[in-house]
């Protein structure tokens, strides 16, 4: 490319030359940013969700290929949010495909000061003794005088990375279980 060639390319003279005065498009436009591509272009499907970060409860597109999670972006059609993220759910990939997701059973035993792998049978079975032990032992059929059928023992305190539909389950099965204190960390 020849001197004069590289000068009709710097983007003050295509901005006076070409139609775009404001440098808002073409103008503004370089050859690299040209052969940028939408990191969604390749994506097979979109599936609607909702950020499970906070209560704001933003619409999320969740845009997947071969069965993987690719991008997450803000839904233009959620009243709520209107296509937009904070950063938090922008970010919220991250949840799904960061590499310091867990995919071990962590296990901390009392006064133990060391975390230790289960396997996730074993954790299961741990986990449905203790709560069949604690809702038996704390079941209340009454209450000053009412009837109430609950257990004040257990008690679910769901996480930000917790999805909509989890976070859905999750309060099913605790309130079939007699629990009343049910809460998600991004209503508090
Ligand atoms: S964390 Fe951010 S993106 Fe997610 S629901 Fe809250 S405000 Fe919306």
């Amino acid at each position: 490319m020849n001197l004069r060639t590289t000068a009709l390319q710097w983007p003050v003279l295509r901005q006076l030359r070409g139609g775009d005065p404001q440098a808002l498009g073409a103008a503004a436009q370089s050859r690299h940013s040209a052969d940028l591509r939408p990191r969604t272009e390749t994506a097979q499907k979109v599936v609607k969700s909702i950020c499970p970060y906070c209560a704001v409860g933003c619409g999320q597109n969740v845009y997947v290929e071969d069965g993987r999670v690719t991008q997450i972006e803000g839904d233009p059609d959620s009243p709520v949010s209107r296509g937009r993220l904070c950063p938090k759910g922008s970010a919220s990939k991250q949840l799904v495909t960061g590499p310091s997701r867990q995919f071990q059973v962590k296990y901390r035993r009392p006064h133990g000061a060391e975390w230790e792998d289960l396997d996730l049978e074993t954790a299961m079975d741990m986990i449905s003794d203790r709560v069949i032990k604690t809702r038996r032992e704390t079941w209340q059929d009454e209450a000053e005088g009412k009837r109430v059928n609950r257990t004040m023992g257990i008690a679910s305190l769901g996480g930000a990375t917790l999805d909509n539909e989890e976070n859905y389950l999750m309060k099913k099965l605790y309130s079939a279980m007699g629990a009343i204190q049910i809460e998600n960390q991004a209503r508090i």
